[in-house]
């Protein structure tokens, strides 16, 4: 192991609060509107719609909720099937069981680990009521084809591109391609709210079921009366004030991203044994997160690499253990997904946030280098 003078702390991830986040969550403060209502929830959902050139975008209290909302919103629930891919954070399979409906686990392609249209096909089955795209770690999924066979067979997409804000497929942003998307507006994501989440859609049908939904399914029309059983899933004008003051930096944040990914790439390129990511021609990643392969050749398990990095003041993130192989979604028939089994042992998150600098990632690198 080379000595490494100057250790650095690098987080894996940190917030940028670069603009108007002060300004604006103090006008809250002043004028006392802190609660669920409030000038701030509007202006952010309207500029949120516009950025991604879609009808509707409705905020909610985190992007697990803003799944939640998606699915009830296309009626499914107890007997139904979603197809979600097994490698994701485990929000996207909650969401569906929370609903009633079984999460039907897709195993992954090897290069971008998203799901592919070939593989949610084979999955589908009478019951199937949806499938759920997710851009992971910002790299978008191969929509058309995913688009043209769930248009087929009946079944609606709910794309969860909670990693993937200001990513583009085929020029077009992710989350307004789907039926319905969603976004997660957590600490560690592309913009934050604190806590937060954002259910966008075209439909004004889809729109309207969220929108009573959210607020404990008050009739729009009659103000405590309840047609339907909700959920209180709002936001506040404070997570509001500070979603706003970020997304107005949105261009900016996924620039940095990419600045940052060719920075990884040109110093980590030619290790041997470290796979570094892919960007397909049909993709402009996001990099929500910069994630790396290391193979039997590098020498080292990725866990000890990890500790490796850990020692030397790098904070990482194992690739998500795929959801068939959590006790709690294990079932006869999900075993075998082998590409992201095999993808799961070997990833790993590298540091990504606005703030990293590039001789931060070369600190990093020559550790991977000169282990
Ligand atoms: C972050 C995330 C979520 C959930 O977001 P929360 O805001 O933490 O509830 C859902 N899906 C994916 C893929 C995520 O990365």
């Amino acid at each position: 192991m080379t000595a490494v003078t100057n250790k650095r702390e690098i987080p894996v991830s940190r917030p940028a609060l670069i603009g108007n986040e002060r300004n604006y969550v103090l006008e809250c403060l002043d004028s006392t509107w802190i609660s669920s209502t409030g000038r701030f929830i509007g202006l952010f959902e309207e500029r949120f719609a516009e950025y991604l050139g879609v009808k509707h975008a409705m905020s909610c209290c985190n992007g697990t909720a803003a799944l939640h909302l998606a699915m009830l919103a296309l009626g499914i629930g107890p007997g139904d099937e979603v197809i979600v891919p097994t490698v994701t954070f485990v929000a996207t399979a909650n969401a569906v069981r929370y609903t009633g409906a079984t999460p039907v686990f897709a195993d992954c392609e090897l290069n971008t680990w998203n799901i592919s249209a070939d593989r949610v096909e084979q999955l589908i089955t009478s019951r199937t009521k949806a499938v759920v795209p997710v851009p992971l770690y910002g790299h978008p999924c191969d929509m058309d084809p995913i688009m043209r066979i769930a248009g087929k067979r009946g079944i609606a997409v709910v794309e969860d591109a909670a990693e993937a804000l200001g990513a583009r497929y085929r020029g077009r942003l992710c989350g307004s391609i789907a039926h319905i998307s969603t976004f997660s507006l957590y600490g560690n994501k592309t913009i934050t709210t604190g806590e937060g989440g954002m259910v966008v859609t075209n439909d004004d049908g889809l729109a309207a079921r969220v929108r009573i939904l959210k607020g404990q399914g008050m009739d729009p029309q009659r103000r405590y009366w309840f047609p339907v059983i909700g959920y209180n899933y709002r936001m506040t004008n404070i997570e509001a004030a500070i979603g706003l003051a970020q997304i107005e930096h949105i261009e900016r944040f996924v620039a940095r991203r990419r600045q940052i990914a060719s920075w990884y790439g040109e110093h980590l390129a030619g290790i041997p044994g470290v796979t570094l990511p892919v960007e397909k021609a049909y993709a402009v990643h996001s990099y929500w997160m910069y994630s790396i392969f290391v193979e039997q050749s590098f020498g080292m398990t990725r866990d000890d690499t990890m500790t490796l990095l850990a020692h030397h003041g790098v904070e990482t993130r194992p690739v998500f253990y795929p959801m068939h192989s959590m006790p709690v979604y294990q079932r006869p028939g999900s075993q075998g997904l082998s590409v992201a089994e095999h993808t799961a042992s070997q990833g790993i998150n590298l540091p990504m946030y606005y703030g990293l600098e590039q001789q931060d990632v070369i600190y990093i690198s020559n550790i991977l280098r000169n282990k």
